[in-house]
């Protein structure tokens, strides 16, 4: 039946979203408010934890396991430092962190909820909600901080003319079991990225000398693994740290270069296990991994899918190049595509990072403010509890349309502004807003190292920062792409 609910008295702060980003905006007020003071947190899925509910369920964390937390939550897994959390220990580790908030506010969770609207009025926010069940419910509240995502849900099977192949999704067909692990005939992962490179890997050493290969489409390009997180005492002087990397990186991006900085960045951190790989989305990936998918896929092909067709007893591959294949009657199409700026996050309208005078902020790769939406949710978070929300000119940009016109400037650009913005909060916010940042890649090395990366940005960030902003504002131009400050 559906009914109605309205709640008494506003909430000092809702966060909608579950995911990484809100959960890191949740923990971070954890920090501020007390047991005496109320919260909500409202996702439409029916527990915490994102995307990462219904992602396919051979994924594993790309980074080591300690990185993905909500603020500085610990994870309580007991695993060795290097460790990449399978999806059920990542799920377990985020509604853990749900339950770490639940002790220091009173916290009400409104799971299977829809947030349909809010509406900014002088003193607080009327949140309009609708439960899976079809029941209005409606609240109010002093803050809001909205972290929806990318829109990530789970893939179907593509759509072919051909009845002759089995189509797929990941998300639906766990490739190790059942029906596709029992059967002889080829597989053809499509697609280029993470989940091809997951589903690829996990075919492979589930059933050794079965025939894999991949349509790579554009092919993505990884970071490794090894030279982002050396392991043993490696750690004391290899590797390469996120934050002198990044200082590097933005020195040599001017915001025309992007082909040519991408180029070095391959060449020095990345590892393709497709050649020719342009595409590039942050991922992490090992010398190993990209072994042994690049040993045990038969055929690596540099083209896009159109479409599959029976040709009386055989079937065709029709591919974006024009060119055809000819592939076996009975072949597996396991749809990898498109996780990331699909088509659904274009369907939101644009939000900027800060309005209503700092009481709402807002989690969007379409108003980005960082270069994770985890990073994104935790700055927000503070600034909000701090009252600077809205008071610091940061910048943002479309990261959703500037993906769309060049993958490559969108990496850049993403680093850019990563640092433009840290510089910014460093100067105004309390130290601990950095030190106690859980998320940082570089508490990984001994302290000595670490510490001397926060040294170099300390020294560099003053100085640098007017050239980041010219950058930013270049790139803003020559794409035609929103990047600057929130006009009021
Ligand atoms: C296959 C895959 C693997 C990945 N692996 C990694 C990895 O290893 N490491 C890493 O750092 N990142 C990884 N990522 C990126 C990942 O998406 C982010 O790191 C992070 O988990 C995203 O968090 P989020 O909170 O922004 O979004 P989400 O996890 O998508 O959470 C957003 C939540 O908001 C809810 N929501 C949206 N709109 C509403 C509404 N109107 N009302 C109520 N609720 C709403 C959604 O239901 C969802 O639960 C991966 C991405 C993919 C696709």
């Amino acid at each position: 039946m559906v009914g109605s609910h309205v709640e008494p008295g506003p909430y000092d702060l809702a966060v909608v979203g579950a995911g990484a980003a809100g959960l890191n905006a949740l923990a971070v007020a954890g920090k501020y408010l007390g047991k005496d003071q109320r919260v909500l947190l409202i996702d439409r899925r029916g527990r915490a934890g994102g995307m990462w509910v219904d992602t396919y369920p051979y994924v594993r964390l790309h980074q080591p396991h300690r990185f993905f937390t909500a603020a500085d939550i610990k994870w309580k897994l007991g695993a060795e430092r290097s460790y990449l959390a399978t999806k059920g220990e990542v799920l377990d580790h985020l509604s853990y962190c749900v339950e770490v908030v639940r002790g220091q506010v009173e916290l009400d969770e409104w799971l299977g909820t829809e947030l349909v609207a809010d509406e900014a009025g002088r003193d607080s926010i009327r949140l309009t909600c609708r439960s899976a069940e079809g029941e209005t419910r409606v609240a109010e509240t002093r803050r809001l901080i909205k972290a929806p995502g990318l829109a990530i849900e789970p893939n179907q099977p593509l759509s072919v003319s051909s009845d002759r192949v089995h189509s797929v999704s990941p998300d639906f067909c766990d490739v190790r079991t059942g029906e596709i692990a029992a059967s002889d005939a080829p597989v053809w992962v499509v697609g280029g990225g993470k989940t091809a490179m997951d589903t690829a890997h996990a075919l492979i050493t589930s059933r050794p000398g079965r025939e894999v290969n991949i349509l790579t489409g554009t092919g993505t390009f990884f970071t490794s693994r090894d030279k982002a997180f050396p392991t043993g005492a490696r750690r004391w002087w290899s590797g390469r740290r996120g934050i002198p990397t990044f200082l590097e990186w933005a020195r040599r991006f001017d915001g025309t270069n992007e082909r040519e900085t991408m180029d070095w960045y391959r060449s020095t951190i990345g590892i393709a296990p497709t050649d020719g790989a342009r595409n590039f989305v942050f991922g992490l990936l090992s010398e190993a991994e990209a072994g042994v998918i690049r040993a045990g896929v038969s055929e690596m092909v540099g083209d896009h899918l159109l479409d599959a067709v029976d040709h009386g007893e055989e079937v065709e591959l029709q591919l974006r190049s024009g060119a055809t294949r000819r592939i076996r009657p009975g072949s597996w199409l396991v749809n990898c595509t498109g996780y990331v700026f699909g088509e659904r996050l274009r369907e939101r309208p644009y939000e900027p990072y800060v309005s209503a005078g700092g009481r709402v902020g807002v989690v969007s790769p379409r108003a980005n403010i960082a270069l994770l939406p985890s990073f994104a949710g935790y700055y927000l978070g503070h600034l909000m509890m701090l009252g600077r929300l809205g008071e610091l000119p940061l910048y943002e940009f479309d990261g959703d349309e500037l993906a769309r016109q060049s993958r490559e400037a969108w990496a850049c650009t993403a680093v850019t502004e990563q640092l433009y913005n840290l510089s910014l909060i460093a100067d105004d916010a309390p130290r601990e807003v950095l030190t106690q940042n859980g998320l940082n890649l570089d508490l990984w090395y001994p302290t000595p190292r670490f510490l001397l990366g926060a040294v170099q940005f300390a020294r560099a960030h003053r100085r640098e920062r007017e050239r980041w902003r010219q950058t930013l504002d270049r790139v803003g131009e020559r794409f035609g792409v929103r990047c600057g400050p929130v006009v009021a």
